[in-house]
């Protein structure tokens, strides 16, 4: 927990505004991470939005206990098993912010019909699963697809991309019409943390 802590600590010193927090159950991604206890404890410790990324094949059934763990905001996947309408009213009740999430091979409609339940939408922009893969750059037009259909319809949500965001792919997904950049290892393996967010923001181009 020290460790952890302090990498919190430099997110904060360093201008990050949302900690992004994967979760994986082995069976959707092939993959295990157990997120609950860990939530729970960087809850304790900081102030900073915490975005729960569900990537797990029944997001339904651990909606409400991530929620009450201190997530913000809880993405799950259009392609897990659960009802995705059900699964965002549960969100919703348990008192997160809910955020649907689609990989990179699924059609950006599949998110249309909910839309206006929703406080954000998570593109995937490499496949779910592990992190340091190349960002897959024909996910950026979904990206433009969904930030005209949000637009179209005047409504206040976020458009999240996850996967192989660095100095030269944040400005692609930031034209595309994103909001919010998801950046692991660039961020960690930055000499200098602030510089690199700040490279982000900018849309990257150093
Ligand atoms: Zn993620």
């Amino acid at each position: 927990m020290l460790n952890l802590e302090n990498e919190i600590r430099k997110l904060e010193k360093n201008g990050i505004d949302m900690l992004h927090f994967d979760v994986m159950d082995g069976v959707f991604v092939n993959n295990i991470t157990y997120g609950l206890p860990i939530l729970e404890s960087v809850r304790k410790v900081t102030g900073l939005t915490l975005d729960v990324h569900l990537m797990i094949t029944d997001p339904l059934k651990y909606a409400e206990r991530f929620a009450k763990a201190g997530a913000d905001y809880i993405s799950f996947h259009a392609e897990s098993v659960s009802d995705i309408g059900e699964t965002i009213d549960t969100i919703r009740k348990s008192g997160a912010k809910p955020a649907l999430a689609i990989k990179p091979a699924t059609p950006a409609d599949i998110v249309y019909p909910y839309l206006e339940k929703l406080d954000m939408v998570l593109v995937m922009t490499v496949e779910p699963g592990f992190g340091g893969q190349s960002f897959i750059p024909e996910t950026a037009d979904k990206v433009r697809l969904i930030r005209q259909r949000i637009d179209e319809l005047g409504l206040d949500i976020r458009l999240e991309v996850d996967g192989g965001i660095n100095s030269e792919t944040a400005s692609i997904v930031t034209d595309a019409g994103s909001d919010v950049l998801v950046s692991g290892s660039y961020l960690f393996r930055a000499d200098d943390m602030a510089e690199a967010a700040r490279l982000l923001r900018e849309g990257g181009s150093c």
